[in-house]
């Protein structure tokens, strides 16, 4: 597959470079620059078939001409021990659950399968390399859990003290091994900016294979779309059109599911569902696209004011307005009416949700209020609702159960390395940690 630069579309990459380079050198995004179809038999017979066999697939269908379709097998089945679950909720309405993986929360599909895809290349090149991320949450634990052990590879995890929950921070800091934790005294974009800095350092970039893990990596993107064919295959029977509302905040999530979509999977519509950050549905209802700063909310890791992956959910439509409205709606809300969609659901259906999908079931409810309503609904659940614990017992006013992987965590003394957040400071510390 050749991606392309969303801003330069004359500047190429090939998978090896997409990856390693995360981004192209004009600070566009890398797009694929055709997008292959499945086949119809797939289609037809996607219901006999396992998480594992559909990705198996799917990753044959848009990288096989880049990794021979054994590789692909050791790939998928190296990086998923965990499932995508559909459960009813009520009668039309289902839950993809997306958080079962080591993180429990979505971000492992696309962490398991870019670690395995470096690990690849790196096997092949004999290189090493170092991993840079800044993580404002989930992020970082994906990440580490993604990488954790990877021959090749170790990682740099930058987190602002005490700024994110300690079922987060212990997901970062008790792993040990290649991974490291550096609790930045600052805020997410402290540690950011720090990330950034170092990847313009020459004399860091000339010292050391640095390799970027964010989220507008197309590693992420790809094992992203695996799962809206994995609901399809178990919805397919029910013979309605089907409806995907992701809860979003970068939009990888929602622009994996285009891509599936421009793969060939029938879907009805996607609702773009946010926070009261919302410049997606008001571009959605107004034509024009607006960024701000981000807006601190109950649902945080949705709090993106500017969302990167925007660009490309247009590009899969041409850049063109009218396109993008027929086959995507945006709703929002606010933390009030998330609270409130917890309390709903959790006493008609004794269901549990993080605040995150929390808006993805409202959206879905909004939507299927201003339609015909004649589809299957299908709402995207990001993270497992005990990584918010103790807003979900407040919301809900009693104790939640702690699932024991979690409880165990807890348990574990973390270790990470305190820095303030000032550039050379970190830089003499990569090089004393790196240049052993
Ligand atoms: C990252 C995250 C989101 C937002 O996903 P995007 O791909 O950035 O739109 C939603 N929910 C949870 C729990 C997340 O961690």
């Amino acid at each position: 597959m050749i991606f392309y630069s969303t801003k330069t579309a004359s500047l190429k990459a090939s998978l090896e470079e997409a990856v390693f380079r995360s981004l192209p050198p004009d600070n566009g995004l890398y797009m694929p620059e055709s997008i292959p179809k499945v086949s119809q038999e797939f289609l037809d017979t996607i219901e006999n078939k396992s998480f594992k066999e559909i990705a198996v697939e799917i990753t044959n269908t848009l990288l096989g001409d880049d990794i021979s379709k054994e590789d692909i097998e050791k790939l998928i089945h190296s990086s998923y021990d965990f499932d995508a679950p559909i459960l009813k909720i009520t009668p039309d309405d289902y839950v993809l659950e997306l958080f079962h993986g080591p993180s429990m929360a979505f971000k492992d599909f696309g962490a398991r399968f870019m670690a395995a895809l470096m690990s690849h290349f790196l096997v092949k090149s004999k290189k090493e390399i170092q991993i840079l991320v800044a993580t404002s949450g989930d992020t970082g634990g994906a990440v580490a859990q993604g990488f954790f052990k990877v021959p090749g590879i170790s990682v740099t995890i930058l987190y602002p003290s005490g700024k994110v929950s300690d079922i987060q921070e212990k997901q970062l800091t008790t792993l040990g091994h290649n991974i490291t934790a550096l609790e930045v005294d600052g805020t997410f974009d402290d540690c950011q900016k720090l990330v950034k800095e170092a990847f313009l350092d020459p004399e860091l970039t000339e010292k050391f294979n640095l390799a970027s893990a964010n989220s507008i990596n197309i590693a992420r993107l790809i094992p992203q779309s695996f799962y809206f064919f994995a609901a399809y295959a178990q919805l397919k029977k029910l013979g309605k059109p089907i409806v995907f509302s992701v809860p979003s905040g970068n939009f990888g999530n929602l622009s994996a599911g285009l891509l599936a979509y421009r793969m060939g999977l029938p879907v009805e519509r996607f609702i773009a569902s946010t926070n009261l950050n919302n410049s997606v549905p008001r571009y959605l209802k107004e034509g024009s696209f607006e960024a701000h700063a981000s807006i601190e909310t109950i649902s945080n890791a949705m709090d993106v004011g500017n969302p990167s992956n925007f660009v490309r959910l247009v590009r899969f439509f041409g850049d063109d307005w009218n396109l993008v409205k027929e086959k995507v709606s945006g709703y929002f809300f606010n933390d009030e009416e998330t609270q409130e969609s917890m309390r709903e659901v959790f006493s008609n259906s004794h269901y549990l949700l993080c605040p995150h999908t929390a808006i993805a079931y409202r959206g879905l409810e909004e939507y299927r209020k201003n339609s015909d309503g004649n589809f299957t609904g299908v709402f995207l659940s990001t993270a497992h609702p005990a990584k918010f614990i103790d807003l979900v017992e407040e919301t809900l006013g009693k104790p939640v159960e702690i699932p024991e992987r979690l409880r165990l965590l807890l348990s574990i003394e973390k270790k990470s390395i305190k820095l303030n957040p000032v550039y050379s400071d970190f830089k003499s510390l990569l090089f004393s940690k790196l240049g052993q």
